[in-house]
């Protein structure tokens, strides 16, 4: 078992841990954030996830400092069951730290797994500034496969564009401002409805005041 505090780049994390001769974290070597967002988030890739190895978590909840099992932690795709507590106003759970049960890397290969995710991120993904992916993939799908065959890659608002390289990823071409990102989102909620009548759900969480718009759009229900 290994213990992390939360602070710590969950890709950094993944990287020592495979310096010291441990698998189970090669999915993780180059998503950005820190091992306490990764938790909430379920954070994942190419078909690993932190409910695959995370063993329990200490968490600070209403003035106590708890250790809670990961099974209990309600992972589902990029999602825990603290994820809309963490997003609501006031003092939600904090995450301090996270044990991960990680196995020996018998036969070493994860190195080279690590590298070839590595290589496979940079080929398909874009280098600009971008929120990473936009929509969560619906069952069966890609979010990107179905905007790319709506013809809504390098579609823009304001300073946000659709990416070229991979259409579920949003960049910030020229001074994107959030309001802009959420229009352009809106459009493509839009045109995936209109096409396929499928409603694309966010992976990105919306902080801060939305009181002044835009808000997420939704189909009218009909009569
Ligand atoms: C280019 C790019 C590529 C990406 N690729 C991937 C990918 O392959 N897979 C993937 O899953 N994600 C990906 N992401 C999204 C992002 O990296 C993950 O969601 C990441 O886990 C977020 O971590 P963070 O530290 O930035 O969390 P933040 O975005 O800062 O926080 C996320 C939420 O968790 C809360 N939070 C953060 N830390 C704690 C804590 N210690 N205790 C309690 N609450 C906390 C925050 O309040 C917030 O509500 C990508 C993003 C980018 C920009």
């Amino acid at each position: 078992a290994v213990r992390v505090q939360s602070g710590a780049p969950l890709a950094g994390f993944a990287r020592s841990a495979i310096k010291r001769g441990l698998t189970g974290l090669a999915w993780a070597v180059s998503v950005p954030g820190a091992v306490g967002g990764a938790i909430i988030g379920n954070a994942g890739a190419h078909g690993g996830s932190i409910a695959d190895s995370l063993h329990s978590v200490e968490v600070w909840q209403e003035g106590q400092i708890q250790t809670l099992p990961a099974a209990e932690l309600d992972f589902a795709y990029r999602r825990s069951r603290f994820k809309e507590q963490v997003a609501r106003p006031g003092l939600g759970p904090v995450v301090l730290a996270a044990t991960f049960h990680l196995q020996r890397d018998e036969d070493g290969s994860e190195p080279a797994r690590a590298a070839a995710y590595i290589a496979h991120r940079r080929r398909t993904q874009p280098v600009e500034k971008s929120a990473g992916s936009i929509f969560k993939n619906p069952p069966g799908d890609f979010a990107g496969r179905l905007i790319e065959a709506a013809g809504l890659k390098g579609a823009c608002y304001g300073g946000a564009s659709v990416s070229n390289r991979h259409a579920n990823f949003i960049i910030n071409a020229d001074r994107a401002t959030a309001a802009d990102v959420v229009h352009l989102i809106n459009h493509i909620r839009r045109t995936i409805y209109q096409r396929y009548a499928l409603l694309l759900e966010p992976e990105i969480q919306f902080l801060g005041d939305w009181s002044a718009g835009p808000t997420l759009w939704f189909p009218t229900p009909s009569p």
